[in-house]
């Protein structure tokens, strides 16, 4: 029998929370989560991260593990570790990386979050032993990872993957990255309920008003979700819009990078009963025929919560 690989530590580092765990061959042996108090600015969140590994390792000898990987919101240099451009963290050209190294004395690597969860997805889940995947990430933003020819793909300049971005529309709803008619814009939890707080706003009739109270706040995914459940047209509408845009995007992707397949994951699978048929037929209707292998497009990732965190320690797997 093989011997067993040395565990290696895995930190997903949100604006919210940072979880951190002690992972070996796609197992979380051990794993704590903190608020991540970004207001405490860059020193703060690295002592954050610091409380949290020991937590984790418990004593446990640095030498005994193989690394550090961390998948971080924002834009990521690979390459050196730093953080370029994270505004939830309110960061930038922060040495993530170097700083962590330094304190723990261990190898650190750094990705983005969603690219660490598709390493996670492509070592461990449902894009193991596949040269080329796609895993697309829709919550209150939309996010991606392209694996091609067996490899992540990073970019010239880190951004490779970034399909929240891709124009579905020039005349479009403003996006937050500042152009119009992103991807983002129409199929985000975000994006779909500023479609239905215009919708309301233009008088269409609707449960979600009740449900919501009459308060805007108050119109979340969830809710939305509800609304759909007791037959609400608008919510259904509204949902599906959400598969009509990923379904332009998913046949522009298979057209454009011939994968084997596309996973699919984030908070927004939770609502995919009323999406995924109309994806699926609208993907069918736009991707260029001989992209379509006649086997399965879209899959759903395996991963959920601990995608990132399982990602970052699969860098070193
Ligand atoms: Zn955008």
């Amino acid at each position: 029998m093989a011997k067993a690989q040395k565990p290696s530590l895995g930190v997903d580092l949100g604006g919210t929370k940072i979880a951190a765990g002690l992972c070996q061959e796609g197992e979380i042996l051990k794993k704590v989560i903190f608020p991540t108090h970004a207001a405490a600015g860059f020193d703060g969140v690295i002592s954050v991260i610091l409380g949290a590994v020991e937590k984790v390792l418990e004593g446990r000898d640095h030498k005994d593990i193989i690394g550090l990987g961390i998948g971080s919101a924002g834009q990521v240099n690979a390459e050196t570790g730093e953080v370029i451009y994270a505004p939830n963290l309110k960061w930038q050209n922060a040495p993530l990386g170097s700083a962590l190294s330094k304190a723990l004395k261990l190898k650190v690597k750094v990705l983005n979050d969603v690219r660490a969860a598709t390493v996670a997805e492509h070592k461990f889940g449902n894009g193991k032993g596949l040269d080329n995947f796609a895993n697309i990430f829709i919550g209150t933003g939309v996010g991606s990872g392209f694996v091609v020819n067996g490899r992540l793909v990073n970019g010239a300049t880190n951004s490779a993957g970034e399909v929240g971005h891709i124009c579905m529309d020039p005349d479009g709803p403003l996006c937050g990255c500042g152009n119009k008619g992103c991807l983002e814009a129409y199929a985000s939890g975000t994006g779909m309920e500023n479609y239905v707080k215009a919708e309301l706003k233009k008088g269409r009739k609707s449960i979600i008003k009740d449900l919501a109270e009459s308060k805007f706040e108050n119109v979340r995914g969830p809710l939305i979700g509800k609304a759909a459940d007791q037959g609400d047209e608008l919510a259904i509408a509204a949902i599906e819009r959400v598969g009509y845009y990923l379904g332009i995007a998913a046949a522009n992707i298979h057209t454009m990078i011939n994968p084997e397949v596309i996973l699919l994951g984030g908070g927004m699978m939770a609502l995919k009963k009323y999406f995924m048929p109309t994806l699926l037929q609208t993907m069918k209707i736009h991707i260029l025929p001989v992209a379509d292998h006649g086997r399965e497009l879209v899959r759903e990732a395996k991963f959920e919560n601990d995608a990132v965190l399982l990602g970052g320690s699969a860098i070193f797997a």
